[in-house]
Parts: C-alpha cells; structure tokens; sequence
C-alpha cells in the first residue's frame, strides 16, 4: 500500500464499496487493485508517458473469466471501462472508472498448415514474428515490434507489408470478446456477421476482446531496410519519392520520415543537427529485383546510411528502428488522395529547419492491397487514399502547443488533397493541451459511422467502453 496514498485512496473508497471490491478480488485469479495499491501505478503507465490512466479500480486479468467479471462489476455499476495492453495507443485516459490490464493475457499458438495464429490480448507482435518464422510465416505486424497485436489490428493495422496483403485487420478468422452484458462471445462472419464486421476496424468500442484467430502469409525473409539522406544535398527527396512510389509493384511497401534533428547530444553524430529524410523499405520479392526497384533511389545523391539489403523476416524491426522505451508523443494524419511537386516542397519547408522542435514527417505509400475491399469486409474504410501522411512530435521538453502549431501547419497543407479521414492507429495523443482534436467521426466513412453507432446502440447501449476513439451508440445523449 505504497502509491499515490490519501486524497485518490479517500475518492475510491467511496467509488468502490469495500464489500463488492473483496467480492470481485474473490472472484478474479488475477489481481484487483485500487489507487495506493502496491502496483497500481505501475500498471496504469504504460507507453506512452504523456498521459495516464487513473481508474477507481484496475483488474490485471490472468484469464478471459477475469474479464467477465471486471466487465459484470463495471456494468453493475455503470463504471466505464478502459482496456490496456501496453499503452501504445492510449487516446482517452479514464479519470475513475474501471481498466482492464490485458498484458496477462498473452501467447501465441500457430497453426502452420492453416496459416493462421491464435493469439492472447496481451501478446505483442514480437512474439507472434518469432513464433510464426518457426514456420517460415509472418504476420501483418507494424513498425514496433513491441506493440500490442489485438489493439493494432482492432484500429486497422498498417503493417510492413501493407500493400501487397492489405490491413491487418482484412486478414482475421475469429474474435474473442466480452461484451457489455459480461458475455463471452466468439464472433465470426457466420455467427454474427455485423459485429464481426465492426470489430475489425471499430473493435475496442464494443467489448474487451479476450483473444484472436489472425492470418500468417508465407514470408519468411525480405530487400528492406532504411536509406537515410541528408535534405541539405538531395532538397527534392520528397517530389522523388513520391515519384518513384508512382513505378512500384505491390510486394514494395515503403514510407518516407523527414526529421529535423535539433543540434542535442541525444542525436547521434551522423544525424545531429542535420535535416535528414529516411526512406523505409520492405520488397518481399527477390534481392536482385530489389535492388534494381530501390536503384533510382540510391541514383538520387549520397545517403548518410543505407542498410537495404536481404534480411530475415525476424529483424522487420530494424526498418523503422522505432524507440522501445516509453516516452511522450503526440501525432495525427490526413489520408490523401493525391501529393504533388508544390505540396512535397512546402511539406520539406514546413517540417525543416526553423520549427525548432524534434518533429517527425511521415509519409506511408497506401494503394496496392489496401484501396481493395477485404475479403470479409470490415469497418476500415478511405480506401481511395493513396498516401497517408502524419505528424509526429516526440514530447522532449517540447511545448505540446508548439508541437500542434506546425502539426496543424504541415497537415493543412495538405487539406485539399483529404479522402476525408484519418487513420486511427496513428493518432496519438489524449485530451491535454496540444493533441490533435480529431473526431471520432473521421476515422470511418459516414455511412460505415452511423452503422457502427447502430450497432453501437445494440450491443453497448449505456455505453460502457468510452474510454477510446468513441463510436456514441444511436441516441445516445452523452452524461459528461
Ligand atoms: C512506436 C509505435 C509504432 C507504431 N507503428 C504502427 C504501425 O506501423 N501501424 C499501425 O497500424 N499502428 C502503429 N502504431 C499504433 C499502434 O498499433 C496502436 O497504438 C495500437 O492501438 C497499440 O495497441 P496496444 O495494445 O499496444 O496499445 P494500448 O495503448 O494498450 O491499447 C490501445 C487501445 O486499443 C484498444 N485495445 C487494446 N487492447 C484491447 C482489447 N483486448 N480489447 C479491446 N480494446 C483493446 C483500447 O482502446 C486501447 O486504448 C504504432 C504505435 C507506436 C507507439
């Protein structure tokens, strides 16, 4: 009984009768803590360090009951519900409330013949590209190996190999999930096709999913890696990329960072103070094709580092090399159906020397798999988007408000080209001072929105799971 003692003790005990709170300790194998428990604090943090959550009462489930019976004592008593995993993706941090610690709940079963893999909620992709290479497989994983796979494919997941097999979330077989009634239900398109079709693309608003069926492709090595150029001697990297991006078949997924890294000792001497662009590359094709696809690329000037080359599945994290330690962050996107000459110029002006700030542009080339329906189809819409691009602000002493002025900036300059939607997966950041004001309604399409909330209405009337990029249900007059 260590943390955060007093006044946040005083305001639970009175939010949490001691009487329902031992009941649900009895019933749940996992642990039940409340604020000044030893351990509560440490579960809330997560990730992401610029905001927390600060629920009445967190569960850390060791099983899917645990989770029936977190979400019957929340229901009981209209408590919302948060769900963690490892904090990458907080959007809206619970202040009371209950939060489901889903980290327990991790493993990875594959089932080589069938090409698929069961896995945990709490399972990070990590282990699923581990597990899956035993078998000369790989999942539609992103950037970060250490990020959650359940969140990531429940926001959509734009992964390493995008283009050629689509989202993540076009690729699953079942869902596990607890929904707001405490009932475990194991959805599938033929048991119940409408909430299988929200749940892959909208899922943490209809339940806390307790496992999953996902597809494994048959890759086993990659041409990919990262070409790092300084803007200061190739000015036009943007335009070219984009250009290039024009030539390229659907086995080549690829993205372009700008960054202007502020002259700090935290920078590594090749990059410090230098405005410097990183292509990402992932070709699941042959070494040689690859080599001769990425050519015009290298053709364009001199790289400060280039690690392009064959490797095995197993080290995709190297492509991005994405910070694993927690930290503060905020981004957003636009997703666009075009990006000419004139805006990749006054997108490098925007983002280059001058803003001051540690600020990451990102630019993910979409088409290929991802502007084509999923099989089964799901909630993840703006199809028609050919580039998705972002702002990201690493939160290093930064103002966020400084970080929004050049965000809004490098984003506005792009409106025009706006498919009308954003990619929920890559937004970051909570309700403070500074994070992006997106609404809820921007990360479908309209007629995919007012069907969610239908369904919303049906399956989580009051509401229970708000705590995300929220889908209000039908008629829903919001109690703030
Ligand atoms: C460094 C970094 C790199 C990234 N790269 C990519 C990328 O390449 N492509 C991409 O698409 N995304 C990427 N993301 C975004 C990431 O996929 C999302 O933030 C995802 O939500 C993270 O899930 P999590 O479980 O790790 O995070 P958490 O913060 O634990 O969960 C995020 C949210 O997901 C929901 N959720 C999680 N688990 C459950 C569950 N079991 N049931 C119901 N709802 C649940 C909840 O709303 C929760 O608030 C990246 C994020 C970071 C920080």
């Amino acid at each position: 009984m260590s943390e955060h003692k007093g006044t946040q003790r005083t305001n639970t005990a009175a939010a949490n009768d001691d009487a329902d709170v031992a009941a649900l300790r009895e019933r749940v194998r996992g642990r039940t803590l409340l604020p000044g428990d030893d351990g509560f604090a440490a579960r809330c943090a997560g990730f992401q360090t610029a905001y927390r959550h600060r629920p009445s009462v967190l569960v850390r489930a060791a099983d899917p009951e645990d989770v029936v019976a977190a979400v019957a004592y929340a229901a009981a008593r209209d408590l919302p519900v948060a769900v963690q995993a490892t904090g990458h993706g907080l959007s809206v941090p619970t202040d009371g409330g209950l939060l489901i610690d889903t980290a327990g709940l991790s493993g990875v079963t594959v089932d080589a013949p069938a090409r698929t893999a069961r896995i945990g909620a709490g399972t990070r992709f990590a282990a699923v590209v581990e597990a899956a290479a035993r078998h000369g497989l790989a999942p539609l994983n992103g950037s970060a190996p250490g990020a959650g796979a359940v969140g990531y494919v429940l926001g959509g997941g734009l992964g390493l190999l995008a283009r050629e097999f689509g989202y993540a979330a076009d690729r699953v077989g079942s869902i596990d999930i607890v929904t707001a009634d405490a009932r475990p239900r194991h959805v599938t398109a033929r048991s119940e096709p409408e909430l299988f079709w929200a749940l892959r693309g909208a899922g943490a608003n209809f339940g806390v999913v307790t496992g999953m069926d996902i597809d494994l492709v048959p890759v086993s090595r990659l041409y990919g890696g990262e070409l790092v150029f300084d803007l200061a001697r190739t000015p036009d990297l943007l335009a070219d990329y984009l250009r290039w991006t024009e030539t390229l078949p659907d086995e080549l997924t690829s993205s372009v960072s700008l960054l202007d890294h502020p002259d700090l000792p935290l920078f590594p001497a090749t990059v410090r103070g230098r405005f410097t662009a990183h292509v990402r590359i992932a070709y699941t094709g042959d070494g040689r094709t690859g080599e001769r696809l990425v050519a015009p690329l290298r053709a364009l000037g001199p790289r400060l580092s280039d690690t392009v080359a064959e490797m095995p599945y197993t080290e995709c994290g190297a492509i991005y090399n994405d910070p694993p330690m927690p930290h503060a962050y905020q981004g957003d996107n636009i997703l666009l159906r075009a990006f000419g000459p004139e805006q990749a110029a006054e997108v490098t002006r925007l983002a280059g020397a001058g803003t001051g700030l540690p600020c990451v542009v990102d630019v993910r080339h979409l088409g290929g798999a991802l502007g084509r329906p999923a099989a089964v189809p799901n909630a993840v819409g703006h199809r028609a988007a050919r580039y998705l691009l972002r702002v990201l602000t690493p939160l290093m002493g930064a103002e966020p408000d400084a970080a929004a002025g050049v965000r809004d900036k490098v984003l506005g300059a792009l409106a025009a080209e706006s498919v009308g939607g954003r990619f929920q997966n890559l937004v970051y950041g909570g309700c403070a001072n500074g994070a992006p004001k997106a609404p809820a309604q921007d990360f479908w399409e309209p007629a995919d929105h007012r069907r969610l909330s239908a369904l919303k209405a049906e399956i989580d009337p009051a509401n229970l799971f708000r705590f995300n990029r929220n889908i209000e249900p039908a008629g829903w007059n919001t109690p703030r």
